[in-house]
């Protein structure tokens, strides 16, 4: 049966990066790959056309896709925009729309590009980590939250306010999920939290706890997130995958793709409890670089790789995805952000032509 591709290029370099994943789904299909895709609009480019960033008809399309490849979105000329209207409401919406409750991202470094690290060779070189981050919960969804004029302490003054909940469905769902993915590695998972301060960190760790008894095969570990960022920066191998809750995982997910160099070369996969999932490189829409050519593309095309095992079943064609940017990185190409002493600069373009000739 066909599998069914939603295309969202978004803004800024989206577009340019996109194009190169495209050149990549046209190889896999050419050579027999049973896939078919179409395009909509969100982010900026959709506020623009629609007036929403995440317009109606967008989500229409997610829901009747297998999967779901999305570049990046943002731009400064929507940063004056009403709340409602960025763009970033569009990754907001959609992510909860589409229920991608378990967020997967890979911090590997690649040894041609350890010197491209800021962190020692030693520190680094072998890295192969997964975050799992949950994604539609927490502070981020949480009510009640708001700026609203309020009498304290020093009068009347305004006040901002969010409010990080957590039920214990949440947890376990993203629990089985950390679980299932530390069982197909090397069965080692830390589980992050605050539980010395929040309450609702407390309750995490109880949940993790409990459904830890389903995976005997696992060592289950727990860290406080202070600690966790501070470990995963002296010395990062010591862990392999990593369980945190909405805004924990998005704080130390950015650290971690640090310790890798380059945020360009990191794809992410976000999953529904079906194994539907929004695959989406973890970089922003790099206005700075935008219409250059200069966009590293392979955390897209990395992620086309991701979407290709995690929710279309298509290990072989993976596996010939992730193996062209290795050898890519082998032969020495390199866009400007993982370039490296002897490197071949190369264009967003040509790279992309470069993954394809590997394949
Ligand atoms: P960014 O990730 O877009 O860029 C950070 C830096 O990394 C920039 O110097 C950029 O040139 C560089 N960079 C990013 N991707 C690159 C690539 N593929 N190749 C080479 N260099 C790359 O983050 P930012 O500058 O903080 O944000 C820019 C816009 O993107 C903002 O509007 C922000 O809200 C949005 N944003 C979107 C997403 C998303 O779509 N998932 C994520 C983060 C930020």
């Amino acid at each position: 049966m066909t599998q069914n591709i939603l295309l969202l290029p978004g803004d800024g370099i989206g577009p340019e990066i996109m194009a190169q994943a495209v050149r990549v789904l046209n190889k896999l299909k050419t050579d027999g790959l049973d896939i078919q895709w179409d395009t909509a609009l969100i982010g900026g480019c959709a506020v623009d056309e629609t007036g929403n960033p995440f317009p109606e008809e967008t989500l229409k399309k997610c829901r009747a896709a297998d999967a779901v490849l999305l570049a990046a979105v943002g731009g400064p000329q929507y940063d004056s925009l009403p709340r409602e209207q960025r763009p970033e409401r569009g990754l907001l919406a959609i992510r909860k729309e589409m229920q991608v409750f378990s967020n997967l991202r890979p911090a590997v470094v690649y040894p041609e590009l350890v010197e491209a690290s800021t962190l020692k060779p030693e520190v680094i070189a072998g890295l192969d980590i997964i975050i799992v981050r949950e994604l539609v919960g927490d502070i981020y969804f949480g009510e009640p939250r708001g700026i609203e004029q309020r009498v304290t302490e020093n009068g009347e003054e305004r006040v901002g306010f969010n409010t990080m909940i957590y039920n214990e469905t949440e947890i376990r769902r993203i629990a089985h999920s950390a679980f299932k993915t530390a069982q197909k590695r090397n069965k080692k998972l830390c589980s992050v939290d605050k539980m010395n301060v929040l309450e609702a960190t407390q309750l995490w760790r109880d949940v993790m706890i409990e459904v830890s008894a389903e995976y005997p095969d696992v060592e289950l570990t727990h860290m406080l997130v202070d600690n966790a960022a501070m470990q995963l920066v002296r010395n990062p191998k010591q862990f392999d995958v990593m369980v945190t809750g909405n805004m924990f995982g998005d704080i130390l997910s950015d650290a971690a793709s640090m310790l890798t160099g380059s945020i360009g070369m990191l794809p992410s996969a976000s999953l529904d409890a079906n194994g539907k999932g929004l695959y989406e490189p973890i970089h922003g829409s790099a206005p700075d670089i935008a219409g250059k050519n200069l966009a590293n593309p392979l955390a897209m095309i990395l992620s086309v790789a991701m979407m290709l095992r995690h929710s279309l079943n298509q290990t072989e064609a993976a596996d010939r995805v992730d193996n062209a940017v290795k050898a890519v990185l082998a032969k020495g190409y390199r866009t400007g952000d993982i370039m490296t002493e002897g490197g071949i600069k190369v264009g967003t373009v040509e790279m992309g032509g470069a993954v394809l000739a590997e394949m």
